[in-house]
C-alpha cells in the first residue's frame, strides 16, 4: 500500500486579483520541484485528480448569505472536493495518509459566509470533517492548524462542538492578521477546552515550535485519542514569508509533519513562493511517505536568525497555562454550564477584510440535558454584494433530539412571521441541507 496520497490542485486559473498574496502563481515552483524530485513517480505515494465537492457538503458546514451556491466558484468546488478525495482515499484504505495540496485555503471561512475573508470563502477542512462524520461516522477528530495565521473560520465553526479538537499555534494576534486566538478563547460552555489556541511571539522558530508540539500538542492529542488527525498545513511560519514574521524551517515542518503524523493534511497559507513554498511542501511529502526528508534544504537561508530567549519563554508559558485549561477542562466546563443555564450567548462582529463586509452577529447556543441542542444565529451585514443583509439561522446538529427541534422550529417561525429578517434560514446537518422557510 502507498504511504501518502497525493491531491495536486495548483488553480492556475483562480485568483483574488492579479497582485494579491493568493494568487496563480502559488504553486507553481512547487509543482517543478516535485517534479524535478520525482515524488509524483515514488511507490509510496500515489497521486489522486481531486472531485468537485458537491453544494450538500458545503451546507453541512456553512450558511451563505443569500445562499452558498451564489457566493463560490469552481475553483472553491474542486479545493474541498480535493479535500473529500483526500478523505475517501485514507478511509477506502488505499494509502495510510493524504496530503491536499490544493487553493483556494479555508481556514478563516467561518459558519455564516457573506463574502471572502483572509483569502478564504469556504472551509474546506470543515467541510472534510462533516464529511468524515456524514460518510464515515467518525465522530473524535483532531486539528491541528500550522499556519502562522489563527484559523479564526476553524475556531469559529467547531467552537461548541465537544467532539472536535481545535489546536493551532500561530503568531500573536496582537501582531498579525486576523487579530484573534488567545488562550481565553477555548470553546463555549459545552465544549470549553476543546479549542486550543498558541499565540506566539515573532521571530519564534524550530525550536520555539518543537518544544511546544513535544510539551503540549503531542500529550494533548495522546490523551484525546483522536479517530483523525487534521493538519491545516500552512506553510506561512517560514521564515522567508511575507506576510508574517516567523522563524520556521523547511527541515522544522517536515520534523513536525514525521511527529504529528496527520491522517490528512490540507493546504492552508504559504506566500513565499519561490523561496519557501517548494521545499516546506516537498519536505512534508516526504516526511508524511516515511521518507527521507533531511536533503530538503532552501538554498537562501540569509534571513534566518537565532529565536530569542523572550520567544522560549512565552512558549514555557502557553505549555503551562494552556496545559492547565486542558488538564482542568471536565471542572471548568461543568462550572461554566452551571454558570450559564440553559442558554450561552456571543456577540462577535466580523469584517471581510477582502470586500469591505462588515458584519454583526449574535449566536446563542440552547442546551438540553438529552442532546447536544441547537444553535440561533442572528445576523446583519452592510455592503454586501447583494447590499445590506441580514438573516436570523437555526443550526440543528446531528445529534439534536426532536423536543429541540420542534422548540427550535418554533423560534424560527416567530422570526419569519416578525417580518424583520431578509431571511429565516434552517441548517439541518443530518439533511446536509440550508433551506430558507
Ligand atoms: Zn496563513
Ligand atoms: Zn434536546
Amino acid at each position: 500500500m502507498p504511504e501518502l496520497g497525493l491531491v495536486f490542485f495548483p488553480a492556475f486559473d483562480w485568483m483574488i486579483s492579479p497582485t494579491h498574496p493568493e494568487r496563480q502563481e502559488r504553486l507553481l515552483y512547487t509543482r517543478d520541484q516535485l517534479l524535478e524530485e520525482g515524488i509524483f513517480d515514488l511507490p509510496q505515494i500515489r497521486e489522486y485528480r481531486p472531485r468537485m465537492a458537491e453544494i450538500k457538503d458545503l451546507e453541512r458546514v456553512h450558511v451563505g448569505i443569500p445562499s452558498i451556491a451564489k457566493l463560490i466558484e469552481q475553483a472553491h468546488l474542486v479545493a474541498a472536493g480535493g479535500c473529500l478525495t483526500a478523505a475517501d482515499a485514507v478511509m477506502s484504505g488505499e494509502v495510510k495518509r493524504a496530503f491536499a495540496l490544493v487553493r483556494p485555503p479555508g481556514h478563516h471561512a467561518m459558519r455564516i459566509v457573506y463574502g471572502i475573508r483572509g483569502f478564504c470563502t469556504i472551509n474546506i477542512e470543515a467541510i472534510m470533517v462533516e464529511y468524515l462524520r456524514a460518510k464515515y461516522g467518525i465522530k473524535k477528530i483532531a486539528i491541528v492548524d500550522t499556519d502562522v495565521h489563527h484559523g479564526d473560520g476553524s475556531q469559529d465553526i467547531f467552537y461548541h462542538d465537544p467532539d472536535t479538537l481545535y489546536i493551532s499555534f500561530h503568531q500573536d494576534g496582537r501582531t498579525l492578521y486576523p487579530g484573534t486566538g488567545f488562550p481565553n478563547e477555548a470553546g463555549s460552555p459545552a465544549a470549553l477546552g476543546m479549542n486550543l489556541n498558541l499565540p506566539l511571539l515573532p521571530g519564534t522558530g524550530d525550536e520555539g515550535v518543537h518544544r511546544l508540539f513535544d510539551g503540549l500538542i503531542r500529550p494533548v492529542l495522546d490523551e484525546f485519542k483522536p479517530e483523525i488527525i487534521i493538519n491545516s498545513a500552512g506553510q506561512d511560519n517560514h521564515f522567508s514569508d511575507p506576510l508574517a514574521s516567523m522563524n520556521v524551517t523547511a527541515q522544522g515542518y517536515a520534523l513536525l509533519a514525521a511527529k504529528l503524523k496527520a491522517d490528512i493534511a490540507v493546504l492552508e497559507g504559504g506566500y513565499s513562493v519561490e523561496a519557501a513554498l517548494p521545499y516546506v511542501n516537498t519536505g512534508i511529502i516526504l516526511a508524511m511517505a516515511g521518507l527521507d526528508y533531511s536533503r530538503v534544504i532552501e538554498p537562501d537561508q540569509s534571513s534566518l536568525h537565532v529565536q530569542s530567549a523572550n520567544c522560549n519563554k512565552r512558549v514555557e508559558q502557553l505549555i503551562d497555562e494552556v496545559g492547565q485549561l486542558w488538564s482542568n477542562r471536565k471542572t471548568l466546563r461543568k462550572q461554566a454550564l452551571d454558570k450559564c443555564g440553559a442558554q450561552w450567548q456571543r456577540n462577535k462582529n466580523i469584517y471581510y477584510d477582502e470586500e469591505g463586509i462588515s458584519e454583526s452577529q449574535r449566536e446563542t447556543a440552547h442546551y438540553c440535558d438529552n442532546c447536544g441542542g441547537y444553535l440561533t444565529i442572528e445576523t446583519k451585514a452592510s455592503n454586501t454584494r447583494f447590499g445590506n443583509q441580514n438573516a436570523y439561522i437555526v443550526v440543528l446538529n446531528r445529534n439534536t433530539c426532536s423536543t429541540c427541534r420542534e422548540e427550535a422550529m418554533k423560534l424560527a417561525r416567530k422570526a419569519k412571521s416578525s417580518g424583520s429578517w431578509n431571511y429565516v434560514l434552517i441548517q439541518d446537518k443530518i439533511k446536509s441541507t440550508v433551506v430558507n422557510i
